[in-house]
C-alpha cells in the first residue's frame, strides 16, 4: 500500500498538468495512465490555445518552446462557400491573439517536466478501481505487470478522458449528464507541408472544412463526413480533392497539398456531467465534458479545469481552507457550459445536418451575412473564442 496526497488516473494533458501544477506547491500526487508514454505522445488532438491558456502555461514555467514553436494568429476566418471570407479578430475585439500550438506538444512537455522533477507516473495501469470516495481516505487499486497495488490518498483527481473509470465510480443517483450526438463527424488529416497560414472554417453545401495548422510545415485539416465514413476509402488524393473544393477558390489555391503523416476519424459530440465532484473525487477535462472541436474548446476546458482544481486543492493543503474546493464545480461548470454553448452555436452555423432544409439554409446564410456585417456580433464571437477569464 502507498500514499499519496492526490491520486491522478489518467496521463492526458489535464492529468499531466494538474500533476506539475501540485509539484510546484509542494503536492505529492501519483498518476496512473492506462497507455504506454509512447502511446499518449502518438495521438495528434487539439491545436488552438486561449490567451487565458497561454498565459496559465507561461505561468506554470511551460512557455519556452511553446513560444518558439507556436504561431500566434489574430483569430479566425469564417468561409462560405462562394463568398468572400472575413476574419473573426481576437487581438482587434479583445486585444489578444489566438495561437496554435500542438496538444502534442505541450503533452511532450509536461512529460519533460515531470520526469525532470522526479514525478510518478505509472503506465500500463490497468483495471483502475476506484474506493471510499465519500469517505475521508479514498483509495485506487490498480494493475501493473499482474500485480495489485493500491494507493491511499487524500484525493482523487479523475482525469481519464470520456471513456476512463472515474465519472462511471459516481453513484448513478449522484450525477446527471446531458448529451447531443451529432449526424456527423470530421475526417482529419496531418501532412508536412506548409499551412495557408490561417485557421479557416469553411461551410459549403458539400458539408463543413477546416484548415489549421500546427506548425510553419505542418498543417492539419478537417471535413464534415458521414459517421460510416471507411477511412480506407479515402486515399489522400481524394480527400485532397474534397477539401478544396470545400473552400472558396482564392483559399483553395492556397493548400499545399502532399503525402499525409496522420488520417482519423473523430465523431463529434457535446456532453456535460454534472456535477464534477463526487466526495473526494473531482473531475477534469473530458472525463466531466465534451465540446465538438468546432471552436476549439475541448483543451482549453481541460486548462481552465486544472487551473481551478489545483488553487482549490493548494488551498486546502496550505490553509486548510476548502472554500475552493466547494465551489469548483460551479466554477468550471460556468466556463464550460459557456464553451459548449459556443461550439454547439459554432457547429450548427457551419456543418451541413440531414435535417437542414432550404428554410433552415437560408436562415444559416444569413446569420453568416449579420455576422460579416455586424461588428458587435463579430465582437461577440471574438470575446468566446478568445475564453472567459477565469474566475477568482
Ligand atoms: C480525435 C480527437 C481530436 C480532437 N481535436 C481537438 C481540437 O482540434 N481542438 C480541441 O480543442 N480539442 C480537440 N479534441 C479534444 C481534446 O483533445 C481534449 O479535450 C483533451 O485531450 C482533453 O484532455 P484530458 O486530459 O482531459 O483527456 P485525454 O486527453 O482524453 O486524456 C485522458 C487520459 O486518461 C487515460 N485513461 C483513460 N481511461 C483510463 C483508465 N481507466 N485508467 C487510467 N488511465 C485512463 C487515457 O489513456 C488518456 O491518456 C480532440 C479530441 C480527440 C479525441
Amino acid at each position: 500500500m502507498r500514499r499519496t496526497q492526490v491520486a491522478i488516473i489518467g496521463g492526458g494533458p489535464a492529468g499531466l498538468l494538474l500533476s506539475h501544477l501540485l509539484h510546484l506547491d509542494k503536492i505529492d500526487s501519483v498518476i496512473l495512465e492506462r497507455q504506454t508514454k509512447a502511446y499518449v505522445l502518438q495521438r495528434i488532438r487539439a491545436g488552438v490555445l486561449e490567451p487565458g491558456s497561454v498565459k496559465f502555461l507561461r505561468d506554470a514555467g511551460l512557455g519556452e518552446r511553446m513560444d518558439r514553436e507556436g504561431h500566434a494568429h489574430d483569430g479566425s476566418w469564417i468561409a462560405w462557400q462562394d463568398r468572400e471570407a472575413f476574419l473573426i479578430n481576437t487581438k482587434a475585439h479583445c486585444g489578444k491573439p489566438m495561437t496554435s500550438f500542438g496538444q502534442t506538444a505541450i503533452t511532450e512537455e509536461l512529460y519533460r517536466v515531470r520526469e525532470r522533477d522526479g514525478g510518478r507516473i505509472v503506465e500500463e495501469a490497468e483495471n483502475v478501481r476506484l474506493f471510499d470516495l465519500a469517505g475521508s481516505a479514498p483509495k485506487v487499486a490498480y494493475e501493473k505487470d499482474g500485480e495489485t497495488a493500491t494507493i491511499e490518498c487524500d484525493f482523487v483527481a479523475g482525469c481519464d478522458g470520456f471513456h476512463g473509470v472515474s465519472r462511471r465510480s459516481i453513484p448513478g443517483a449522484a450525477i446527471k449528464t446531458f448529451e447531443r450526438a451529432y449526424p456527423f463527424g470530421w475526417l482529419g488529416i496531418m501532412s508536412e507541408t506548409p499551412p495557408v497560414g490561417e485557421v479557416i472554417y469553411a461551410r459549403h453545401e458539400r458539408g463543413f472544412a477546416l484548415a489549421s495548422l500546427r506548425g510553419p510545415a505542418l498543417s492539419r485539416y478537417y471535413i464534415q463526413c458521414g459517421l460510416d465514413t471507411d477511412i480506407a476509402d479515402w486515399p489522400d488524393d481524394r480527400f485532397w480533392e474534397e477539401l478544396k473544393r470545400r473552400f472558396p477558390t482564392d483559399i483553395a489555391q492556397r493548400i499545399v497539398t502532399g503525402p499525409s503523416i496522420e488520417k482519423s476519424i473523430a465523431p463529434l459530440r457535446s456532453f456535460v456531467a454534472e456535477p464534477m465532484r463526487y466526495g473526494r473525487l473531482f473531475l477534469a477535462g473530458d472525463a466531466a465534458h465534451i465540446v465538438p472541436p468546432t471552436g476549439a474548446k475541448g483543451l482549453n476546458l481541460a486548462i481552465s479545469d486544472v487551473f481551478y482544481l489545483e488553487r482549490a486543492l493548494a488551498q486546502h493543503f496550505r490553509e486548510r481552507d476548502d472554500r475552493y474546493l466547494e465551489s469548483y464545480s460551479d466554477m468550471a461548470l460556468r466556463r464550460v457550459w459557456a464553451a459548449e454553448r459556443f461550439s454547439w452555436q459554432l457547429t450548427k452555423l457551419l456543418h451541413v445536418f440531414p435535417e437542414d432544409d432550404d428554410f433552415e439554409t437560408r436562415i444559416k446564410l444569413s446569420e453568416f451575412d449579420h455576422l460579416k456585417a455586424s461588428r458587435s456580433a463579430q465582437a461577440s464571437v471574438a470575446e468566446q473564442y478568445a475564453g472567459l477569464p477565469f474566475e477568482d
